[in-house]
């Protein structure tokens, strides 16, 4: 019997906010990331699962986020951009 199967990883950044980093104490862009971790039976998608995390783009260090945290990154960043 043959099985196809396969994972792939989707990386998408959702908003950067600006914060002092708790790994390298520098005042640096956080990316904030949605990563979808698939996998795939004979091509076809058997289970999702979503995860948010943070990462620093001075030192890289990435921070568990959830999903909640993730939406108050967004309307943290939208409220910054409008009132500029
Ligand atoms: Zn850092």
């Amino acid at each position: 019997m043959l099985l196809i199967f396969g994972s792939t990883i989707h990386e998408t950044l959702i908003t950067v906010v600006t914060f002092v980093c708790g790994y390298c104490r520098v005042d640096a862009r956080q990316n904030v990331l949605k990563r979808s971790h698939r996998f795939t039976l004979f091509f076809l998608p058997l289970s999702f699962s979503t995860r948010y995390v943070n990462q620093c783009t001075n030192c890289g260090a990435e921070t568990a986020l959830s999903p909640e945290q993730a939406r108050n990154a967004v309307a943290w960043s939208a409220n910054r951009s409008s009132v500029r």
